[in-house]
C-alpha cells in the first residue's frame, strides 16, 4: 500500500507535471473541463475494484449491493436532470455510447445520415474509418456554404433522397443551436429514427440554457466530460420503452463487459452538481465568455489580419475561428496560442482550402475557464490576448505574462498537494 510516488515515480512525475500544466496555462479546448474535487474523489475510489456486469438488481456478480446504490443514483439523477423516462449510464465513453445507440436503432448496412465530419460532425456519425462508417451506409448533410449554418431545407432534401433509417443531429464543432423539432419532423417524414448526440452542449441543456433534444429525439446520447464537467464517459437517454430495452442490451452485453463503477459514481455526483444554481451560473458564464470572444475576434484589427468567426458569433460554449484569409493556418494559430499559454485545437473549416493536418481554423471553448471562475472581465482579457496573439507582429512575452497573471489569479485545485492527494 505504498504511495504512487514510491511505487512508480515515473508515472507520478508525469502526473505532477500535468497538474502543473493545467494550473499554469489557460485551457480552451472546447471539449475539455476541470472536474470538481468530489468527482475526482469518486473516480479515484475503491469502486474501481468491483465487477458488476448486468444492471442494478440484475447482476452476474455477488457483492453488488453498494454499487447498485451508486448506479441507481446515477440513473435517477440523469433522468431527472434531462426529463427522460429511461437512462443508461454505463457507456465507458461517448464513442461507446454511440456504438450502442446505432446497434439499438439500426441494422448493419442501414443508411445513416449525419453532419459531415469536415463541417462539424463527429467520427461516430459515419466517418469511413470509424465503426459507424464501416458497419452502416453513411451519408452526410453539409452546412450552408454562405452562412455556415445547418439548413433544415437541405437536411430534408438529402433525407428525402437518401431515405435513411437514422438521422443524426449533433456536432463536435458548430457554434449554433439546432432545431430538434424540425429534425424530428424530417425523420418522421422519411420514417427514420432521430438520434441526437448532445455530447458537447449537454451542460447547457442541463442548465436550461439550450433547447433540450430529449422530447424530440427517439434517443439522445452524450458524454459527461465536456460542458457537464464530469468524468470522462458517456450516457444514453430515451422516452421510448422499447428503445430503452434495446439500448440496455446493446450496451451490455452488446458493447461492453463490466461497467466502470468508479466512473459511474463520479457520473452520479456530476449529475447531482448539474442541478445546482452554481452549475447554471457556470454555464451562463461559459456562453457569455464565448460571445465576448466572438465579439473581440470580429473587431476591425482582427478582420484586417484575416481573422473571422464562422456564423459571425456563437450561441454555445465555443467559437470557430476562420483563418482562411489569415497568414496563419489553424496549425500555426494553435502553436502561437500555445506559446502564450493558451491551449486550443486546430479545426478544419467547411470547404477548408488547407490540408486536414494544417487546417484554416481553430476551435476555442470556454467551459474549462468558466469552471475556473472566469467571468466577463477575465473573458474580455483572454479574448484580447487571443486577438493580439494572432497578429503577425504579436509581442509574445507580454501576452505570456498576461496569461500567467490570469492563471495565477484563478488557482486550480487549491489544496491538492499532489495530483492524487488533498
Ligand atoms: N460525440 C460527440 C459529438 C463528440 O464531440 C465526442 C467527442 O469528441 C464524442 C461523441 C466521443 O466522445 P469520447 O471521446 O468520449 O468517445
Amino acid at each position: 500500500l505504498s504511495p504512487l510516488a514510491e511505487v512508480d515515480p515515473e508515472v507520478a512525475a508525469a502526473l505532477e507535471a500535468e497538474l502543473g500544466r493545467q494550473r499554469s496555462t489557460l485551457e480552451m479546448i472546447a471539449s475539455e473541463n476541470f472536474v470538481p474535487r468530489a468527482v475526482l474523489e469518486a473516480q479515484g475510489s475503491v469502486l474501481t475494484n468491483k465487477y458488476a456486469e448486468g444492471y442494478p438488481g440484475r447482476r452476474y456478480y455477488g457483492g453488488c449491493e453498494f454499487v447498485d446504490v451508486v448506479e441507481t443514483l446515477a440513473i435517477e439523477r440523469a433522468k431527472e436532470l434531462f426529463g427522460a423516462a429511461y437512462a443508461n449510464v454505463q457507456p465507458h465513453s461517448g464513442a461507446s455510447a454511440n456504438a450502442a445507440v446505432l446497434a439499438a436503432i439500426a441494422q448493419p448496412g442501414d443508411r445513416i445520415l449525419g453532419l459531415e465530419l469536415a463541417h462539424g460532425g463527429h467520427l461516430t456519425h459515419g466517418m469511413k474509418l470509424n465503426f459507424s462508417g464501416k458497419l452502416y451506409e453513411a451519408h452526410s448533410y453539409k452546412v450552408d456554404p454562405e452562412t455556415f449554418r445547418v439548413d433544415l431545407d437541405e437536411v430534408r432534401r438529402v433525407a428525402l433522397e437518401i431515405q435513411p433509417q437514422v438521422i443524426i443531429a449533433g456536432w463536435s464543432a458548430y457554434p449554433r443551436q439546432l432545431d430538434f423539432a424540425a429534425f424530428r419532423a424530417i425523420a418522421d417524414e422519411v420514417g427514420a429514427k432521430l438520434w441526437v448526440d448532445m455530447a458537447h452542449f449537454a451542460g447547457l441543456v442541463a442548465a436550461g440554457l439550450h433547447p433540450s433534444p430529449v422530447p424530440h429525439a427517439h434517443v439522445t446520447s452524450s458524454t459527461v466530460h465536456k460542458t457537464i464537467g464530469g468524468p470522462r464517459s458517456g450516457f444514453i437517454l430515451t422516452n421510448d420503452e422499447d428503445i430503452a430495452k434495446k439500448i440496455n442490451s446493446n450496451v451490455f452485453p452488446g458493447q461492453q463487459g463490466g461497467p466502470l463503477m468508479h466512473v459511474i459514481a463520479a457520473k452520479a455526483t456530476a449529475f447531482k452538481l448539474a442541478g445546482t444554481p452554481e452549475f447554471r451560473d457556470r454555464q451562463e458564464r461559459t456562453i457569455r465568455g464565448a460571445q465576448l470572444l466572438a465579439e473581440r475576434l470580429t473587431q476591425p484589427d482582427a478582420k484586417a489580419a484575416g481573422i473571422d468567426v464562422l456564423t459571425g458569433g456563437t450561441d454555445v460554449h465555443l467559437v470557430l475561428v476562420d483563418l482562411r484569409t489569415s497568414e496563419f493556418s489553424g496549425k500555426e494559430a494553435e502553436d502561437r496560442l500555445h506559446e502564450v499559454g493558451i491551449t486550443v485545437n486546430k479545426n478544419a473549416v467547411p470547404n477548408d482550402p488547407r490540408p486536414p493536418m494544417v487546417t484554416s481554423g481553430v476551435r476555442i471553448g470556454t467551459p474549462a475557464l468558466a469552471t475556473r471562475g472566469f467571468g466577463d472581465a477575465e473573458f474580455t482579457e483572454v479574448a484580447d490576448v487571443i486577438a493580439l496573439a494572432l497578429q503577425p507582429d504579436a509581442d509574445i512575452p507580454a501576452l505570456r505574462a498576461r496569461v500567467a497573471s490570469l492563471a495565477e489569479a484563478f488557482p486550480l485545485y487549491e489544496g491538492l498537494t499532489s495530483p492524487t492527494t488533498w
